[in-house]
């Protein structure tokens, strides 16, 4: 039977294009694009088309794009590159402000900088994941040097309102970095609207290969490089460039770009179809994240009584890919910090899964999932002795209702 591939935040599968792409520069286009010779031109011009059709996806410039090993590097190089050159007032404590339902990738690294002796304030979300511009107003100091939310959350796909919060804190001249990783390619995404200095892509999030991302560092940005070494990429990231990577996340980013007019719209009507029948059909199921301030492609769903990660085998084994909290955290039973900043109750966060809509996806393979979310939440569900306890409780009550 055909598989269906629901987990398209965790990562998509190549675009043949892309791919056809890459493949001369894993052939006999080699070429070291610092190199001055034929072969080194010829990849010098291939990364630069690449870094212009990046720029475009998000409104910059391609000088102000930095091409990473991903999203993780992207982020990485956001928040050490700006502390490390951070200056505060006499005698101060450099202030990064960070939202809670970022993805590790953030969150690890505001960890490492707080013992590095940076002060780290986590901001709370409402319990539709939304943070609010008032509260990152409210931690700003004097000593604030970087505030980093996250455009739109990889497990239940909310939209912060990095707008809001970039004008609060550009207007006290504070950098402003956003994780792009997930919306990149979903909605649509401008450096100058959002007015950030820093934002993070990632090519595998968007049908580019894996292992390579992008950073955009609005020009005249005080930031130091992650990885020093050689000159490329005007010194801001040593190391000779990974041309089809780079050939490829920028093939992935025109293409993104085109269909941003026609797929998203097509994903967020499939998305509801799927959330509408699992919802009519599965009693006891809770919605997780923004009714509409949320990623076309995204729904996150509590199923309780059940763990979540025996929905996923389940699933699995009937040909249905989907993801419970983010792909990172899977293989450790920790409850999703992202559906814990909800303040989701513990028990229904262990419930959770992530269904994520690609490009490819079908009604019909909608329909599939939900016949199948339908039978194998009951089989689980059949098992649960917290689904045992609560009938008797239910047919307890039922009959004293009846004795009334
Ligand atoms: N940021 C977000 C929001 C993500 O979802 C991910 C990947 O899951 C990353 C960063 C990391 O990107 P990469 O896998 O390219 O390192």
């Amino acid at each position: 039977m055909e598989r269906i591939y629901l987990d398209h935040n965790a990562t998509t599968a190549l675009d043949p294009e892309v791919l056809e792409a890459m493949l001369p520069f894993l052939r006999s286009g080699f070429g070291n694009a610092s190199s001055a010779h034929a072969d080194g031109r010829q990849a010098r011009a291939a990364v630069d088309e690449a870094r212009s059709q990046v720029a475009e996806l998000i409104g910059a410039q391609p000088r102000e794009i930095v091409f990473t090993s991903g999203g993780t590097e992207a982020d990485n190089h956001a928040l050490r590159g700006v502390l490390e050159l951070a200056r505060v007032p006499e005698g101060g404590t450099p202030h990064l402000i960070v939202s809670a339902v970022e993805h590790p990738a953030v969150l690890a690294v505001a960890q490492h900088l707080e013992k590095q002796g940076v002060r780290v304030t986590y901001v709370a979300v409402d319990p539709q994941a939304r943070v609010d511009p008032d509260a990152v107003r409210a931690a700003l100091t004097d000593e604030t040097v970087l505030v980093s939310v996250m455009l739109a959350n990889n497990e239940v796909g909310t939209i912060q309102p990095v707008q809001e919060i970039a004008a609060i804190a550009r207007a006290r001249g504070i950098l402003v970095h956003t994780d792009a990783v997930q919306a990149a390619g979903r909605l649509p995404v401008d450096v100058q609207e959002l007015g950030v200095d820093l934002l993070s892509i990632s090519g595998h999030k968007i049908y580019g290969p894996k292992g390579i991302g992008a950073l955009y560092i609005r020009r005249g940005t005080r930031i130091a490089p992650l990885l020093h070494g050689g000159h490329q990429e005007r010194r801001r990231r040593g190391g000779t460039e990974n041309v089809p990577g780079i050939v490829g996340m920028g093939v992935a980013c025109r293409l993104a770009r085109e269909r941003l007019a026609t797929i998203p719209d097509r994903e967020r009507e499939l998305r509801d179809r799927l959330e509408a029948g699992i919802r009519q059909q599965v009693p006891h199921v809770r919605f997780n994240g923004h009714p509409t301030e949320r990623l076309p492609n995204t729904l996150n769903l509590g199923f309780n009584f059940v763990e979540g990660e025996a929905l996923l085998m389940n699933l699995d084994f009937e040909g249905i890919a989907i993801s419970t909290g983010s792909a990172c955290s899977s293989g450790d039973l920790e409850p999703s910090h992202v559906l814990m900043a909800m303040q989701i109750p513990v028990e229904e966060a262990h419930g959770s899964l992530r269904f994520s809509l690609g490009k490819e996806t079908t009604s019909e393979q909608i329909d599939r999932t939900i016949a199948a979310v339908v039978r194998v939440v009951e089989r689980v569900r059949a098992l649960s002795p917290m689904y045992a306890d609560f009938k008797r409780q239910q047919a307890a009550q039922e009959t004293q209702a009846h004795a009334r």
